[in-house]
C-alpha cells in the first residue's frame, strides 16, 4: 500500500512536511516552519508518525517553510537519511545557522521547545546526501515490505537556487511532488523542467490558485514600472526600501536592479544589502555554471553593494538617494525591513516596494495594502501610525501562476492529484478547475492529519 500524510503546510502555506507510506518504506517530504509562528505551534505535527516508520526525509528546497524543522525532525528520529540537491544543501547551511540566532531571542517565552544549536546544525549538514538533478537514487527503508525498490530523483523546481521537484517511484508506480514550482523564467532561472513522463499521483503547491493570471503582468513590463517608480523617487530625493526574502529574492532584485541599471534605464545609486542575503549571493555564484541560469556570466557579486548595517547610521534618510534590500520579506516584528520599515514609513520622499508575496498576518501584508495618509497599525502591540512615504505594490512571484499550474497537471496527466500548500481559496479553485478539465482525474485537498490511500 502507498498512503500519503499531511503533517503541516496542507490547506495553508508554511511548515510544508508530508509522510509518504510506500510499502513499510517512511518517506518525510519537506520539514519546514511557519514564518508566522512561533514554538511548537511553528512545527508541523511530527506526533502523527511518532510510530510509523520514518526512513527518509526528501527536501524540495532551503525555504523556512519546507526546512526549518528539520533539525526538530532528527531530534525525534535520530537514524533518519536526508536526501537533498547539492545547492540546497550549500544554502541550507547558511540559512539554518542563521535561524539558530532568530530562534533563540523567539523561544525565551516558549519554553516548551528548545532552540537548536550551531552544533546540531553543523553535525546536521554533514549527514545531508546530495544528488544532482534527475539522479535516481534508492531511498529503501529497514522494514521495507516489496521486492520492488522505492527509488526518488530532483527535478529542476525553476523556483530558487537548488530547488527540486520530488519524484518517487516504485513497482512501476510514480508521484511527484512539485515542492514550491515556477514554470516561468525569472531573472537568474530559466523555470522548471519537469520529468518527461506520465505520472500517477501528483502533490501540487498551489500558492496563486486564487489569483487570477490577469493580476500577473509579464515580467518585463513589471520591471519597467518598477525601475520607472524608483527613478521618481530617486529624482525627487528620496530612498526606496525592498523588503525581500534573504533566499531568492534578495539575488532576483539585485539581478534586476543592476540590469536596469546598466542599460542606463535605472539611476545609478547606491544598493545596500547584507546579512544571511549576501551570503547565499556567494553561492549562487559558485553554481551559475552547474544548474541551469539565464546568463551564467552574471556574478551578483560584482554588483557594488553597500552594508545594510550602515543605513542604520545615517540619520537623515532622504539625502541618500539609495535603494535598500531588507530581510524579512514579510517585514516580521524585529528583523531588519521591519525596523528599516518604521522610518521609511515616516518619510514623505521615500518609497517603500513591496514584491511577493505576505502572510495575511503580518506587518508587510499592512504596509503593502495601505497607500498614503492611511492609518496603520504595524503589530497588535504597536501604536497605529500615519503612513507618510509613498507604497508602491509590484509582483515578481517565484511561483506558477494557476494557469502554469494547470500545465503541470496536462503536461503529467496524473491520474491523481492532491492539492496543498495553499489557502482555502485557491485549493478551492484549483480543484473545480481541475476537474472542469480533466473529469477523469481524481482530486484530493490535503488537510492535515487526515491520509489518503494513493495506491492500495
Ligand atoms: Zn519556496
Amino acid at each position: 500500500m502507498i498512503s500519503f500524510l499531511p503533517l503541516g503546510g496542507a490547506n495553508d502555506i508554511g511548515a510544508s512536511c508530508y509522510y509518504l507510506d510506500v510499502e513499510g518504506t517512511g518517506i518525510v517530504l519537506d520539514s519546514g516552519t511557519h514564518p508566522r509562528k512561533i514554538g511548537l505551534d511553528s512545527l508541523p505535527h511530527f506526533d502523527l508518525i511518532r510510530d510509523k516508520n520514518v526512513d527518509v526525509a526528501l527536501i524540495s528546497h532551503a525555504h523556512q517553510d519546507h526546512i526549518d524543522s528539520l533539525p526538530y525532525l532528527v531530534q525525534h528520529h535520530p537514524y533518519i537519511r536526508i536526501a537533498t540537491t547539492p545547492q540546497t544543501r550549500g544554502v541550507a547551511e547558511l540559512t539554518l545557522h542563521n535561524t539558530v540566532n532568530i530562534l533563540a531571542e523567539q523561544l525565551k517565552d516558549h519554553l516548551e521547545l528548545r532552540p537548536y544549536t550551531h552544533e546540531e546544525i553543523d553535525l546536521l549538514i554533514q549527514s545531508i546526501e546530495w544528488h544532482a538533478y534527475t539522479e535516481q537514487f534508492t531511498v529503501n527503508g529497514y522494514r521495507h515490505n516489496s521486492r520492488d525498490p522505492v527509488t526518488a530523483s530532483f527535478h529542476d523546481a525553476g523556483h530558487i537556487l537548488g530547488s527540486g521537484g520530488i519524484l518517487v517511484e516504485h513497482g512501476g508506480r510514480s508521484i511527484f511532488y512539485t515542492g514550491d514550482i515556477n514554470l516561468e523564467q525569472q531573472a537568474i532561472f530559466p523555470g522548471a523542467i519537469l520529468p518527461n513522463m506520465k505520472v500517477d499521483v501528483l502533490i501540487l503547491e498551489c500558492t496563486h490558485g486564487a489569483t487570477e493570471d490577469s493580476l500577473f503582468p509579464s515580467r518585463d513590463e513589471e520591471e519597467t514600472r518598477l525601475t520607472r517608480s524608483a527613478n521618481n523617487i530617486l529624482e525627487n530625493n528620496g530612498s526606496v526600501l525592498i523588503p525581500v526574502f534573504a533566499l531568492g529574492k534578495v539575488q532576483e532584485m539585485l539581478a534586476i536592479l543592476w540590469r536596469q541599471m546598466v542599460k542606463g534605464s535605472l539611476a545609478k545609486v547606491d544598493i545596500y544589502t547584507g546579512g544571511v542575503g549576501k551570503k547565499i549571493c556567494k553561492v549562487y555564484d559558485r553554481n551559475r555554471f552547474v544548474v541551469p541560469y539565464n546568463d551564467p556570466e552574471f556574478v551578483l557579486d560584482d554588483v557594488p553593494q553597500k552594508d545594510i548595517y550602515d543605513i542604520e547610521q545615517i540619520e537623515d534618510l532622504s539625502r541618500q538617494h539609495c535603494i535598500v534590500l531588507a530581510g524579512s520579506g514579510m517585514m516580521i516584528e524585529r528583523t531588519m525591513s521591519f525596523k528599516l520599515a518604521q522610518r521609511w514609513l515616516q518619510d514623505t520622499k521615500s518609497a517603500i516596494f513591496t514584491v511577493g508575496y505576505m502572510d495575511p498576518e503580518t506587518p508587510g501584508f499592512r504596509i503593502r495594502h495601505a497607500n498614503k495618509g492611511d492609518l496603520i497599525q504595524l503589530t497588535k502591540t504597536s501604536e497605529p501610525q500615519t503612513v507618510r512615504c509613498n507604497i508602491d505594490r509590484f509582483r515578481f512571484s517565484a511561483h506558477s501562476t494557476r494557469g502554469g499550474l494547470l500545465s503541470i497537471v496536462e503536461r503529467l496527466n496524473p491520474g491523481m492529484i492532491v492539492l496543498v500548500h495553499g489557502e482555502n481559496t485557491s485549493v478551492d479553485w484549483m480543484g473545480y478547475t481541475i476537474l472542469k478539465n480533466f473529469p477523469y482525474m481524481k482530486v484530493h485537498g490535503a488537510e492535515v492529519g487526515k491520509q489518503v490511500t494513493l495506491f492500495e
